[in-house]
């Protein structure tokens, strides 16, 4: 058995797959055919009737939303929108591993700085909060080729939710150098108490600067319905739009149908009954998940980092170094050698130097990232996996 890999194996909400059963069975045969490109109208319009809400300012559904084939292809496109051969654009290591590569393939060359911590936290657990920007080392990254800079708040793979004076540093920096920011919150409801997501679409100035990305697989379990969307200005949007014209021309009707019934719902439920509402109590079910899996691994003698959001916990297997013969294991890197040593005992996970720029991948020798969005049953096992084959006995 293998468990904690990153597909999760957690059901989405049941309104949302009656939703889709029942627009398969429905007779209006325009749900079986090609929608407006761009965004079936349904779906453009109860999500920009969301994040104005959320944002505190009108989006126009045909000129400032736009529905992707996931957020993946929403940040495929944008890359491919706004940048041109020879532009930087800045990205906080550890970065969600498609950033480089997809901005490298439109000649644009991807400007890394790592999110660093001092290494203790007087003797307790590290937490995503204990990991920072420093504000010199980004100032010093802007310059006349800067074209945006990449905020994925809360991040993956760390779970780093930025507060409000991390995003008015960047803010600031966006504004002085005249760049964007490509804003990826698709774990915009995945933060877990006291801490709160900010959009940063909402900061004073930026929403003529930032184009945000959202998903409906990470808001609703559905990674595999492959929907997404961009918010922003109608300008900013036009670049996106031509390559998506050209690619696509229009995402799956039936499945933005159901999405969008699925929005008003739970939309719904934010403005009356937010206790019910899934955009909060999933992170709340979620957090019970975080505890126990951070216990496991602490029980185990490693060293998770806990996370603010997002349902990743990346762990430091420097203190298990001893206990584990590497010896037959071929690859160069450590965190793919322990990865794949785990692997083999049943416990998957991602090597962390994945997630960072070529200088950098030494910071995440001793790191692999878990996911945890996962039937109990799943964490148990990892669990005892972990007993297995650390615990002292
Ligand atoms: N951004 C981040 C930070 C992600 O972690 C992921 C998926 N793992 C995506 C974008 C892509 O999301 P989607 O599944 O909607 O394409």
């Amino acid at each position: 058995m293998e468990v904690l890999a990153r597909i999760f194996d957690f059901a989405p909400p049941k309104h949302v797959t009656e939703a889709l059963a029942d627009v398969a069975r429905s007779d209006n045969v325009l749900l079986h055919q090609y929608t407006k490109e761009y965004g079936h109208p349904r779906l453009v319009n109860i999500l920009s009737k969301l994040y104005s809400k959320l944002i505190n300012r009108e989006i126009n559904p045909d000129t400032e939303m736009l529905i992707s084939e996931g957020a993946q292809q929403a940040l495929y496109n944008i890359f491919n929108g706004i940048l041109d051969y020879g532009d930087e654009v800045i990205v906080i290591e550890p970065f969600f591993e498609s950033y480089e590569p997809m901005i490298r393939e439109t000649g644009a060359k991807p400007i890394f700085i790592p999110l660093t911590h001092n290494g203790s936290n007087n003797g307790c657990v590290l937490t995503t909060n204990d990991f920072h920007l420093d504000k010199k080392e980004l100032e010093s990254m802007f310059n006349s080729k800067t074209k945006a800079i990449l905020l994925n708040t809360p991040n993956n793979p760390l779970g780093k939710v930025f507060n409000m004076e991390e995003m008015q540093m960047i803010a600031d920096l966006c504004k002085k150098w005249n760049v964007l920011c490509i804003a990826d919150e698709v774990y915009e409801w995945l933060v877990y108490k006291p801490y709160q997501h900010i959009r940063m679409a909402t900061l004073p100035g930026m929403w003529e600067r930032t184009i945000t990305v959202g998903s409906a697989g990470k808001t609703f379990n559905i990674t595999g319905w492959r929907t997404g969307w961009a918010y922003g200005p109608a300008g900013l949007m036009n670049n996106f739009k031509v390559i998506y014209q050209n690619s696509i021309y229009a995402h799956l009707t039936p499945i933005q149908e159901a999405i969008a019934i699925a929005f008003e719902k739970e939309f719904d439920l934010m403005l009356n009954n937010p206790k019910e509402c899934f955009f909060y109590t999933l992170s709340e079910e979620l957090f019970t998940k975080r505890e126990f899996l951070m216990k496991a691994f602490v029980k185990a003698g490693l060293k998770p980092i806990q996370p603010q959001g997002g349902y990743m916990i990346m762990a430091d297997f420097q203190s298990q170094d001893l206990k584990i013969d590497l010896s037959k294991e071929t690859e160069s890197s450590k965190d793919i050698q322990l990865t794949k040593w785990l692997a083999r005992k049943g416990l998957m996970g991602f090597p962390g130097s994945a997630f960072y720029g070529t200088e950098n991948k030494h910071m995440a020798k001793n790191l692999i990232r878990f996911c945890f969005i996962k039937q109990d049953e799943n964490l148990c096992a990892a669990a005892r996996i972990l007993d297995e084959l650390f615990s002292n006995k």
